[in-house]
């Protein structure tokens, strides 16, 4: 469903993306974890189309996608949750679900998120009243918006408590079941493990692992590269 051939993307010297060949089927939940620096987040920048490639090409269901603008993509079933939540705190959980709906009408997935994450009974509430977690989970929601094929999540469960990053996690895999597809940067392997995902990990923006996460946890050659990093 979704493929990336040979990408490759530089800033300056850096080498962001060096030739990455990544491939996803409907429905398939992905891992993405590696060092800071490693490219995750360009990686999904490149798949969001906020940045292009240098060379080689992005494909969603056949087409190739590698020049077409953001919004093109959103229309085409791409959508990501930010790292940082992109709500409007001062207008209410409706209202958003509002902004995120294509003409105005609530998609069917989408309202099945609200019920699932509990924000249905609380669609009148500000969003910015929400607990951190509801927040998140608010904006899990609103991605749900455009009825997806594919969503990118950069560490949704930054700041949530452990009940709440299980529930995201089976949400994730219930996503999944609707023939949704998501890759998960995250730092927490706690819900890594939860996620029951493959894992690609990224090293210098390069694939350097595909594998299970406990074939990814026992690999010498991956707490090499996370010793390497200070923030590891
Ligand atoms: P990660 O999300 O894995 O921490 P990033 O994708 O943010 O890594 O960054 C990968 C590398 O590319 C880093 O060395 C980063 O400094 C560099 N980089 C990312 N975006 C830019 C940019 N817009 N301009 C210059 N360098 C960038
Ligand atoms: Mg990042």
């Amino acid at each position: 469903m979704l493929e990336l051939k040979a990408v490759r993307r530089a800033f300056g010297g850096i080498v962001a993306a060096d030739g990455i060949d990544f491939s996803l089927a409907a429905g398939e939940r992905r891992c993405l974890i590696g060092p800071n620096g490693a490219g995750k987040s360009t990686f999904f920048k490149l798949i969001m189309g906020l940045i292009k490639p240098d060379s080689g090409s992005i494909h969603l269901d056949g087409s190739d996608i590698s020049r077409d603008e953001p919004f093109r993509r959103v229309q085409r079933g791409v959508s990501m949750k930010y790292q940082t939540t992109r709500i409007f705190p001062t207008l209410t959980v409706a209202q958003n679900m509002f902004i995120a709906s294509p003409g105005g009408k609530l998609s069917e997935v989408a309202a099945w998120g609200l019920e699932r994450l509990e924000l249905a009974r609380n669609t009148a509430r500000p969003a910015g009243e929400l607990s951190y977690g509801q927040q998140h989970w608010l904006e899990m929601c609103m991605a749900l918006g455009n009825t997806p094929r594919v969503v990118l999540m950069d560490e949704p469960t930054a700041g949530m408590t452990p009940q709440e990053s299980q529930r995201t996690a089976q949400f994730i895999k219930e996503l999944g079941d609707r023939g949704i597809a998501a890759i998960v940067i995250e730092h927490d392997m706690g819900f890594v493990r939860g996620l029951e995902a493959p894992t690609t990990v990224l090293h210098q923006g390069r694939v350097f692992r595909h594998g299970s996460i406990a074939e990814i946890e026992r690999d010498p050659d991956i707490q090499r590269i996370y010793l390497g990093d200070a923030h590891g």
